[in-house]
């Protein structure tokens, strides 16, 4: 393998429910923070960042809930694609923001209407070099909604991840499912990571649609931010994954129900088992629930010079969970 990442499942720590990407009142969404923070509260969520675009909510821990200041940030595409000019990135372990971040004005807009601002970073690489040299962690945000090219973020730095996932923009408008860009620069040999989040904007709509389990050393802003630099996590819309034993000629997956389990590989590598009459078995089913899903699950690896693995389960509604590579 040419990537060997610390295995989350496999490592001393508690796991969260984190909401990564939100916004309150303070810019487009609907709730004010301190009742955005409580329904997420409600909804059984550990974590709560609150990334309005260009603004920085504050909303207080409470002893179920701690929250991660974060905000939802431009930059000037190195590439446009028309229509765009500019996209985001997001970023948590920040107290303020520049003015004037140097951006091209051109790319600037204050929509008075519903309530939000962009301003950009001359470069994603800019940006994300102004987030870590405060400390902060940075993703880049939905690349399939916004039309990245996989050329942009191959020049790019400073980014941990990107979100793979984006619930609101799979409702809306079909686009959530970035794992393209991810498979591309992963098979690059690049260490880059995944989250999934709401994006919510409308809680009766996305709230608590998809979301990013951390495993962090405890119960901290500091030790949160540092399990999503490492990729100590995996995300999910649905599914959850109980343990992953990775072998170097087979992995093993213990999860939720589940009608198909994957190990992602590059180009045409990569195995699956899968349940039913046209199920296709490359590997083993261990264990499986009353209805014959799958809870426990070995898939065999025989490509040995994998420049990337990674794990995905999906239910019997269709819904997915995504490992990060291991
Ligand atoms: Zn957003």
């Amino acid at each position: 393998m040419s990537q060997e990442h610390a295995n989350p499942f496999e490592s001393e720590g508690q796991w969260l429910k984190c909401a990564l990407h939100t916004h309150s009142s303070v810019s487009d969404g609907t709730l004010p923070p301190d009742l955005l923070a409580r329904a997420y509260e409600d909804a059984g969520f550990d974590v709560l960042s609150i990334t309005d675009h260009w603004r920085i909510a504050e909303a207080p821990s409470t002893d179920r809930l701690l929250t991660i200041p974060g905000a939802e940030l431009g930059f000037d595409l190195l590439k446009p694609a028309y229509p765009r000019q500019s996209a985001e990135f997001l970023v948590w372990g920040i107290d303020h923001l520049p003015e004037d971040p140097g951006g091209d004005r051109d790319n600037w807009c204050f929509n008075a209407e519903e309530n939000w601002e962009v301003r950009t970073f001359p470069s994603l690489t800019d940006g994300a070099s102004w987030a870590t040299g405060l400390g902060a962690v940075v993703y880049v945000a939905h690349p399939y909604w916004n039309g990245l090219s996989v050329e942009e973020l191959r020049e790019s730095e400073g980014y941990v991840g990107l979100e793979v996932f984006n619930g609101s923009a799979e409702i809306e408008t079909g686009r959530g499912d970035s794992s393209v860009w991810w498979n591309a620069l992963l098979a690059d040999g690049r260490t880059v990571f995944g989250i999934g989040t709401d994006d919510q904007h409308y809680p009766l709509f996305e709230l608590g649609v998809a979301w990013t389990m951390v495993r962090a050393a405890d119960r901290s802003v500091e030790a949160v931010l540092e399990a999503l630099r490492q990729g100590h996590s995996y995300f999910s819309h649905g599914p959850s994954i109980h343990h992953i034993q990775a072998n170097r000629d087979y992995v093993e997956v213990t999860c939720s129900p589940a009608r198909s389990v994957v190990l992602h590989m590059e180009q045409e590598y990569g195995v699956s088992v899968t349940i039913g009459r046209n199920g296709r078995r490359m590997g083993r089913i261990l264990e499986t629930d009353s209805a014959g899903l799958i809870t426990r699950v070995s898939l065999d690896c025989d490509h040995e010079a994998a420049q990337y693995r990674r794990v995905s389960v999906i239910d019997e509604s269709g819904a997915k969970a995504w490992s990060n590579p291991f």
